[in-house]
């Protein structure tokens, strides 16, 4: 399974991704989380991005793609594909890793999960992750300013990931059960996912 994640902060990214692989067993990929552990490690790098992260803004993209592509390639090789998450996020990044993974490495896209929500359900949401997890970026500015880079420059590619004929767009404004069952159920019209066998 190929597949990646893509929808607005908020919109179920993490919980649908994180579900798939470990009913899957193929490894979920978060850039969020990635560029968090580096923060929390405290690096000279951590540093530095944690001022793009606690802002809202993007990371550039050549700290993104050192830290993404090689994770992705490990998890080809130890689960035999991936579940992107939060990556990619401007066409400039599409394109690139389509070069990167999909045509070098032979590990081209099966789908796109694109979750969408509207945005007054995602800002309720954000602030009660918010008042459960405690990320600090969760806060009603920051979230402001992630949903405009969502707009301006993570919008684009559901128009690039359709004309490709990979987006599998579902309605997460439904119970999270409810959304998990939607995907499930595109991923096996797809073929992505095998259709269980006749009882
Ligand atoms: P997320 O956990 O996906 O909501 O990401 C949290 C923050 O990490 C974002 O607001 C950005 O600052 C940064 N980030 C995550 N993924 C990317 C990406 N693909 N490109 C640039 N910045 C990213």
């Amino acid at each position: 399974m190929r597949l990646l994640m893509l929808g607005p902060p908020g919109a179920g990214k993490g919980t649908h991704g994180v579900h798939l692989s470990q009913e899957y067993k193929i490894a979920h990929i978060s850039s969020g989380d990635l560029l968090r552990a580096e923060i929390k490690a405290g690096t000279p790098l951590g540093q530095k991005l944690g001022d793009y992260v606690a802002r809202g803004e993007l990371v550039p993209d050549e700290v993104l793609f050192d830290l993404m592509v090689p994770a992705v390639d490990q998890a080809a090789v130890e689960t035999g594909g991936y579940i992107g998450d939060g990556f990619p996020r401007t066409l400039g990044q599409a394109e690139r890793a389509h070069q990167l993974i999909g045509i070098d490495r032979d590990l081209p896209l099966q789908g796109v999960v694109y979750l969408d929500v509207a945005e007054e359900a995602l800002i309720e949401r954000i602030l009660e992750r918010a008042r459960v997890q405690g990320r600090a970026d969760d806060t009603a500015e920051v979230v402001r300013r992630r949903l405009e880079v969502f707009r301006e420059h993570t919008m684009p590619l559901i128009d690039y990931y359709s004309g490709r004929q990979i987006l599998i767009p579902i309605n997460g404004d439904q119970p999270t059960e409810s959304v998990y069952q939607d995907i499930i159920s595109a991923l096996t019209d797809r073929g992505v996912l095998m259709r269980p066998a006749p009882a």
